[in-house]
């Protein structure tokens, strides 16, 4: 006979779930007090979030602390704090500085590592408002970004099917910083503008992810489509 006998819990993982959501919507609450380079990013869910209210569901709420815990260890093996900047309003949080270099952490569940060219272009995308806004006198300026993948396929010596994390690191050479500069002013402006009504919702850029995929994702998406009538 066994020593012990095994049953799910279901209303235990609610609580769980629950107390987790509940925890990052009242950090997402003290978020949205300020303007963030996410809000530049993503214009329509900036706009959103403030009409509508912050929302989470419980695969972005796993996935969303899983990224923290990676976050929390690896700045803590190097002393490093992340690095808050501010330009014209808009809060940018970096995750790491290491030898004068500014650190973009990632984590991704991708089957395959990426290599330069199928890196997602979102990660530089961000990268390069904190790169503009750290270097305000600088118009190039070059960051790290390092992807901890998480399950990528792969075979071991001796060819037997592994998903073993591996970690990956680029130097991202980032150039038109001024430009980048402008673009977050701008960005914060149009949200503002959109929110006090002094333009249309629909005149906000569609948040650059919103493929089909990331779509599904979103929380937003049918009141997205309605002020878009869609
Ligand atoms: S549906 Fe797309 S464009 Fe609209 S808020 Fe969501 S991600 Fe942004």
């Amino acid at each position: 006979m066994s020593e012990y006998t095994v049953s799910r819990d279901p209303a235990i993982e609610e609580r769980i779930l629950n107390g987790i959501k509940d925890a990052l919507l009242q950090e997402e609450y003290e978020r949205l007090k300020v303007w963030h380079i996410s809000d530049i990013l993503n214009p329509r869910q900036a706009y959103l979030k403030r009409k509508v209210g912050a929302r989470i569901d419980n695969v972005s709420a796993l996935m969303f602390i899983a990224g923290q815990g990676h976050h929390i260890v690896i700045e803590k093996a190097f002393g490093a704090d992340e690095v808050v900047l501010e330009y014209d309003g808009v809060v940018g949080t970096v995750d790491m500085e290491l030898e004068d270099l500014l650190h973009e952490l990632k984590t991704s569940r991708t089957y395959a590592v990426y290599v330069p060219s199928t890196l997602p272009k979102g990660y530089p995308s961000q990268q390069r408002y904190y790169m503009a806004m750290k270097y305000t006198d600088k118009d190039e300026a070059e960051g790290i970004i390092d992807v901890l993948h998480l399950c990528p396929k792969g075979t071991d010596a001796s060819g037997r099917q592994v998903m073993d994390p591996v970690l990956r690191s680029y130097r991202v050479q980032y150039t038109k910083l001024g430009e980048a500069r402008a673009e977050i002013s701008a960005g914060r402006r149009l949200i503002e503008d959109a929110l006090g009504g002094v333009v249309e919702f629909k005149t906000l850029p569609q948040c650059p992810e919103c493929l089909a995929y990331k779509r599904r994702k979103c929380s937003y998406v049918i009141e997205c489509d309605k002020l878009c009538g869609i």
